[in-house]
């Protein structure tokens, strides 16, 4: 099916939702220039003013031992491993004071799903990290790893995040969430 691509612009404008169709379509064929100012103005429309901010972050990895066996991780290690690790708080202060020399105040702090690695663990880690660096935002772990502490402790969802959040979680990265179509999800 044809569209005709400055009526789906305006329509966009509009804040009326486009179908799949039509969004594949501007995708395909719309000038990035045209979607980049759309996209600016319907910024504009749902956050007014100019002030753009960011935030500066590094990942580090609790930890590389994992039992999810996730198809295309070529990062993970089996329990066991030689080449297993789990990143020590020597580690994470070396790796933070670097951040913090570059202007950063943020940790996206993930890794892999440890079968020995419960609550304890992670609450004690946020704990430590927030007391030696209250300054730093912890983004971290992800609903894949509250999932598998959950399991592991057989406690619920949000039992775990709460424990988390009172030990210094400030935010949950997406991890995954993007990918959308159930179908690719189950196969990943
Ligand atoms: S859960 Fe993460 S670390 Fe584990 S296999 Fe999947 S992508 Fe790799």
């Amino acid at each position: 099916m044809q569209f005709n691509q400055t009526d789906l612009l305006e329509k966009a404008l509009r804040m009326e939702f486009l179908t799949a169709e039509e969004g594949q379509f501007l995708f395909e064929k719309a000038p990035l220039s045209e979607l980049m100012f759309t996209a600016h103005q319907l910024r504009k429309k749902q956050k007014p003013g100019n002030k753009v901010t960011w935030i500066i972050d590094r990942n580090v990895n609790t930890t590389n031992i994992c039992i999810a066996n996730c198809k295309f991780c070529n990062f993970y290690r089996v329990p066991g491993s030689p080449e297993g690790y789990i990143t020590t708080i020597e580690q994470y202060k070396k790796k933070i004071d670097e951040t913090l020399r570059f202007g950063g105040d943020q940790l996206l702090l993930q890794g892999g799903h440890h079968p020995e690695l419960g609550l304890k663990f992670y609450t004690d880690l946020f704990s430590e990290l927030k007391k030696l660096y209250p300054q730093v935002k912890l983004h971290a772990l992800g609903p894949p790893e509250v999932a598998h502490i959950a399991k592991l402790e057989k406690l619920s969802h949000k039992e775990v995040l709460s424990a988390l959040v009172q030990s210094g979680l400030d935010s949950l990265p997406g991890a995954g969430a993007e990918i959308l179509n159930d179908r690719v999800r189950r196969m990943i």
